[in-house]
């Protein structure tokens, strides 16, 4: 992303803040001068803050998973937030697509039990066929070649279900996290859609506190997961019934979060879906709208 396009969000984003601000006398306090308020923690940062990158581009959905450059965050919360959620919402999508018989470029480390013979080697799939290759150097040569002679033997005896097992080791895997990874993204497309009035209401803080700090976060916010839907999908809905709220839809996932013009607390939030699925089964209804590809501060 060019240092044109990183000064002209800067500078959109300065003049939102000060629009803000000056509806606001008394309550919200700006300094001279131009300021971009980062989404996340809500600090202010002067024009100075570009040249040493202090605020970076910001992808939606996250790099690991294939989002794009749409907007400025400061650095500290787009190292944490990757270091905390992102990589969990990419081992998390790995592991679907693998499981998915899928292709990846991740390979994955796995033991090979035959009738207790192990192998140790990587796995992935190609075209739908499971390839396990074994790492020499994480093999006892005896060993290996025991292995391979049981499974010649299951070839010979043409038994069906030879006492073959393995083991994929999985690492860094936590739903919540995966989970706050794509709901994070979910947040940074509202306030590009409905800007600073949207994120600064007090309702916003409960969810960015749980960005801040994951491993405590108790507040209900709702994902879904859509299997069936397309990779690279973009939706954003203005949902009103059963209740006024907005839907994020990035790839899979669908996050609910309060509409711009009805800022339920999320618990309540959480609760009417909640009640709605349990009765009838859950069904919403509303209107796609445009989705923001940069930070268009559509309602100042
Ligand atoms: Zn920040």
């Amino acid at each position: 992303m060019s240092m044109k396009v990183r000064r002209r969000w800067f500078d959109e984003g300065a003049a939102a803040l000060r629009d803000f601000a000056d509806l606001r006398p008394g309550q919200v306090e700006v300094p001279d001068g131009s300021w971009y308020c980062c989404p996340c923690c809500c600090w202010a940062f002067g024009p100075d803050a570009l040249d040493s990158r202090e605020l970076t581009i910001e992808h939606v959905p996250a790099d690991s998973v294939g989002g794009r450059g749409t907007l400025l965050t400061c650095r500290s919360c787009n190292n944490k937030a990757g270091e905390q959620l992102d990589v969990y919402a990419a081992n998390r999508e790995n592991l679907i697509q693998f499981l998915d018989t899928k292709a990846t470029s991740k390979r994955y480390r796995v033991v090979m039990d035959a009738d207790g013979i192990p192998l140790r080697g990587s796995a992935w799939f190609e075209n739908g066929t499971l390839r396990i290759q074994g790492v020499d150097k994480q093999n006892h040569p005896l060993v290996r070649d025991q292995h391979i002679a049981k499974l010649n033997e299951f070839v010979d005896s043409e038994t069906t279900s030879p006492p073959l097992t393995f083991k994929v080791r999985v690492e860094k895997i936590s739903d919540a996290r995966a989970n706050l990874s794509w709901i994070r993204s979910a947040y940074l497309v509202a306030f590009c859609a409905f800007g600073l009035p949207y994120i600064i209401n007090p309702i916003m803080a409960e969810l960015r506190d749980c960005l801040d700090k994951p491993g405590t976060c108790t507040t209900p916010i709702r994902i879904a997961r859509d299997a069936d839907a397309p990779k690279g999908r973009r939706v954003l809905a203005l949902m009103k019934d059963p209740v006024e709220s907005i839907v994020v839809g990035l790839d899979a996932y669908n996050v609910l979060l309060p509409s711009p013009k009805n800022m339920m607390r999320l618990s309540a939030l959480a609760k009417v879906i909640d009640d709605h699925t349990r009765e009838d089964g859950l069904r919403m209804l509303g209107q796609t709208i445009q989705w923001p590809r940069y930070p268009e501060y559509r309602y100042r």
